[in-house]
C-alpha cells in the first residue's frame, strides 16, 4: 500500500526516471486521445436526433478539437524534454486529465436522460471503456490513471446505481467492484517499469563502464604505460602503414639502447630506473619532434622512426643529439646518475622491405656498436648487410641440415701450468656444411639459438662427447659448452642426464660450461638446471668471465666449481695493464672464494709463465695447442704426460 501511494509522487529528485516516464507517456497519450475522441463522436451521433444540438453535437465537437490540439501537441513537441520540463508537463497532464475526464464524463452523463435503454446502455459502454483506456494509457502516470479511473467509474456508478433500472444497477455494483483489480494492476505495471527503468539504467552504466574500460584497454595496448610513449605493437603498426602509403620511400628507423641502465635500476631501485624511463622518453620526443614517432620497444630499449624527408647527414646528428641527450645527468631522488646511449640507424634506399626487415637491420647496426664496447650511432652498411644474409643463410642451412653427420667436435687440451700435464679437454663443435664448407661455432651457435635448433644440437654433440669420453685416458675429464638456452630448460638438461646414465661414464668426469648470459635471461630456471646437474656429480664453470656481467652475486649464488677467464684479457695480459690487472684480479677472486681458474687463449710462453705467476691453475691455448681431432689430442695428453715424467725425473 505504501509503494503504492509513493507510486503517486512525481520523483522529482530522479531526473532520468523523470525522462523515461514522460518519453514511455508521450507514446500512450496520443493514442488516448485518439480513443477518446472515436467514442465520443460515437456517443454523439446516436444522440444528434434525442439530445439539444448543443449537448449532442457542440460540446463533443469541442471537446474533441481539444483533443486534436493537445494530440498535435504531444505528437510535435513531446518529445526529448529535460527532466525539469518533464516533471512540469506531467503534473499539467495530470490536472489535464482530470479536467478532460471530467468534462467527458459529465457530457456523457448529461446525455444519459435523453436516451433510450440502448442509448443509455451505450453511455454505460463509454464510461466504462474511457475509464479502461486512461488506466491503459496512462499508467505510465499513477496518479493521472488512478484519478481518472475512480472519476470516470464513480461517474458511472453514480448514475446508474440511481436509474431504478435493476440491469444498470447490477452493472454499477460490477463496476464498482472494477475498480480495485484496475488500481492493483495500475500498480504492479507501474513497479514493473519502474524495475526496468532501473535496470536500463543499470545497464547503460555498465556498457559506458566496459566502453571505457575497453578505451583504456585499446589505449594500452597501444601505449607504454610507464612512459606514455607508443610500445612495441604500435610502432610496428605505424612501420607498416608507412610502408604501405609509399612504398617507394621506405622510412628511416632507428633503434636506441641505453647502456648501464641495469645498473640504475639494481642500485637505485625500480622507481628511479622509471624516473630515467620517462625523462628519456620526455628528451627524445622533445628531439625528434611530432612529425616522427619515438617509441618504447620494451626494458631499455626504443624505437625511432625519424621525420620523413630527412638527409642522412641531418639523421646522423639527430642520432647523436638522442645518445648526447642521454649522456646528460639524470636527476633521481638519491642525486644524479649518468647514462650512455646507442643508436642503429638503417636509412633504406628504395628498395622493398617489411617493417621486421627495416627493424632487423636498425638493430643489427645497433648491435654492432654495442659489441664495439663504445656508444654512438651506427648506420646499417653494405658489410652489414653482407653478415646479415651469411647469417639468414645459415639459419636456412640449419633447418634443413641432418647434423649427424656434418657436426663433430675438436678436442683442446687443458693444461696444468705448473707441471705441463693434460688434465682435461674443452669439446669444441665443428660444422664442416656440404653447401658452404666450415662454418664457425661463432656464426652457427647463435644461429641454432635463434632458430631453436640448439636443444637437438646440443644433444647431437653430447653424444659425441661421451663415445669421445670412453676412449679418452680415464684420468682426464671432458668441458662441454652448454648454450643459454640449454640451461634454462629443463627437457635439455634431463635428456643430457639420461643419456649421462646410458652411457655408464663417471659424471665426475664431465664438466658443463656456461656464460652469465643464461643466468641474465632466467636466473630461477638456471639455477634450478645447474643445482640439478651439480647434484648429479657433474662440475659447473663459468665460461667467459670478465666479458659480460661478471657478476660476484652470480657467483656467489650458484657456487661454481670453476671460472674461465675469457682469452681477450689473457691474450693481452703482456701488452695491456689492465688486461693484467683483470686476470690477476680474477685469479685471485678463485684463489680466495677457493674454486678453481682456468685462463683461455694462452698463446706464449711468457703468458703461459704471468698466469703461473698469478697462482692460476690451468690453462689452455695456441701455445700448448690448437683444438684436435680426437685421436691428436690423446696423443697430445700422452706426450705431454711423458715430457712432464722427464722434466720430473730430470728435477729429482
Ligand atoms: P669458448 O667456449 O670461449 O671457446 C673457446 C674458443 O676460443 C674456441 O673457439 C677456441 O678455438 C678458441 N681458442 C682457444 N685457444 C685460443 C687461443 O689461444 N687464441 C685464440 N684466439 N682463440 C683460442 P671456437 O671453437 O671458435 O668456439 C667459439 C665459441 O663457440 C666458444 O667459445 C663457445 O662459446 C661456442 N661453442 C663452441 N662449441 C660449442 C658447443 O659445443 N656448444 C655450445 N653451446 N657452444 C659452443
Ligand atoms: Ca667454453
Ligand atoms: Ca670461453
Amino acid at each position: 500500500m505504501r509503494n503504492f501511494l509513493a507510486s503517486l509522487r512525481l520523483q522529482k529528485d530522479n531526473p532520468t526516471f523523470l525522462t523515461a516516464q514522460f518519453q514511455a507517456l508521450s507514446s500512450q497519450i496520443p493514442i488516448l486521445y485518439v480513443l477518446l475522441i472515436i467514442n465520443a463522436l460515437a456517443v454523439a451521433v446516436t444522440h444528434l436526433q434525442s439530445a439539444p444540438l448543443w449537448l449532442s453535437c457542440y460540446i463533443p465537437v469541442g471537446l474533441s478539437v481539444v483533443c486534436i490540439f493537445r494530440l498535435c501537441w504531444w505528437e510535435t513537441s513531446g518529445k526529448d524534454v529535460t527532466a525539469e520540463r518533464a516533471y512540469r508537463l506531467m503534473k499539467i497532464t495530470i490536472s489535464g486529465a482530470c479536467i478532460l475526464c471530467v468534462a467527458f464524463g459529465g457530457w456523457a452523463i448529461a446525455l444519459y436522460r435523453y436516451g433510450d435503454a440502448y442509448q443509455q446502455g451505450q453511455i454505460a459502454y463509454f464510461l466504462v471503456v474511457t475509464g479502461i483506456s486512461c488506466i491503459f494509457c496512462l499508467m505510465h502516470l499513477p496518479l493521472a490513471a488512478v484519478l481518472t479511473t475512480v472519476i470516470t467509474f464513480s461517474a458511472m456508478v453514480a448514475t446508474f446505481m440511481f436509474s431504478g433500472n435493476p440491469v444498470f444497477v447490477a452493472t454499477a455494483v460490477s463496476g464498482l467492484f472494477l475498480i480495485l483489480p484496475f488500481l492493483r494492476v495500475i500498480d504492479s505495471y507501474f513497479q514493473n517499469f519502474v524495475g526496468l527503468v532501473r535496470l536500463t539504467e543499470e545497464l547503460k552504466q555498465k556498457r559506458a563502464e566496459a566502453e571505457e574500460l575497453n578505451r583504456v584497454n585499446s589505449r594500452n595496448a597501444l601505449h607504454d604505460q610507464l612512459t606514455g610513449l607508443a610500445n612495441r605493437r604500435s610502432f610496428f603498426v605505424s612501420l607498416e602503414q608507412r610502408l604501405q602509403k609509399d612504398p617507394s620511400r621506405p622510412p628511416v628507423i632507428g633503434i636506441l639502447d641505453l647502456d648501464g641502465f641495469k645498473p640504475v635500476n639494481d642500485v637505485f631501485g625500480h622507481a628511479a630506473g622509471d624516473l630515467v624511463l620517462k625523462e628519456t622518453a620526455r628528451r627524445f620526443s622533445t628531439l625528434v619532434g611530432e612529425e616522427g614517432i619515438v617509441s618504447r620497444l620494451g626494458g631499455d630499449e626504443f624505437g625511432i622512426i625519424f621525420p620523413c624527408l630527412m638527409t642522412r647527414q641531418a639523421i646522423a646528428d639527430l642520432g647523436q643529439a638522442l645518445c648526447a641527450a642521454v649522456r646528460d645527468p639524470y636527476e633521481i631522488p638519491d642525486g644524479s646518475v649518468r647514462i650512455f646511449g646507442s643508436c642503429g640507424i638503417v636509412y633504406p634506399d628504395s628498395g622493398k622491405y617489411t617493417a621486421e626487415e627495416l627493424y632487423e637491420k636498425a638493430d643489427f647496426a645497433l648491435y654492432q656498436v654495442k659489441s664495439k664496447r663504445s656508444s654512438g650511432v651506427e648506420f646499417f652498411s653494405a658489410e652489414h648487410e653482407k653478415i646479415l644474409t651469411q647469417r639468414h643463410l645459415i639459419e636456412l642451412e640449419l633447418q634443413a641440415n641432418d647434423f649427424d653427420k656434418e657436426l663433430k667436435l675438436d678436442y683442446q687440451p687443458i693444461v696444468e701450468l705448473r707441471s705441463g700435464r693434460v688434465v682435461a679437454y674443452e669439446a669444441l663443435a665443428r660444422w664442416d656444411s656440404a653447401r658452404f664448407g666450415r662454418i664457425s661455432p661463432e656464426a652457427f651457435i647463435p644461429a641454432a639459438e635463434r632458430t631453436a635448433v640448439i636443444g637437438r644440437m646440443t644433444r647431437i654433440l653430447f653424444a659425441k662427447a661421451l663415445e669421445a669420453l670412453a676412449i679418452i685416458p680415464r684420468h682426464l675429464r671432458l668441458s662441454f659448452n652448454l648454450s643459454a638456452r640449454d640451461i634454462c630448460d629443463h627437457e635439455t638438461s634431463m635428456a643430457l642426464l639420461a643419456m649421462i646414465t646410458r652411457s655408464g661414464m663417471d659424471p665426475r668426469r664431465i664438466e658443463f660450461e656456461i656464460t652469465e648470459t643464461a643466468l641474465l635471461s632466467d636466473f630461477d630456471a638456471a639455477d634450478q638446471v645447474i643445482s640439478m646437474l651439480r647434484a648429479a656429480g657433474i662440475s659447473i664453470a663459468l665460461d667467459d668471465f670478465g666479458t659480460g656481467y661478471s657478476s660476484l652475486s652470480h657467483i656467489h649464488r650458484l657456487g661454481f666449481d670453476k671460472l674461465k677467464i675469457d682469452k681477450a684479457f689473457v691474450m693481452n695480459l703482456d701488452r695491456d695493464a689492465r688486461c693484467m690487472n683483470i686476470t690477476r684480479s680474477v685469479a685471485n677472486l678463485c684463489q680466495n672464494l677457493g674454486i678453481a681458474s682456468v685462463a683461455e687463449g694462452v698463446e706464449s710462453e711468457e703468458i703461459a709463465e704471468g698466469l703461473k705467476a698469478m697462482g692460476v691453475r690451468l690453462a689452455q691455448g695456441y701455445h700448448f695447442s690448437r683444438p684436435l681431432p680426437l685421436e691428436l689430442a690423446i696423443d697430445y695428453a700422452a706426450r705431454c704426460e711423458v715430457a712432464a715424467s722427464a722434466r720430473n725425473s730430470l728435477s729429482a
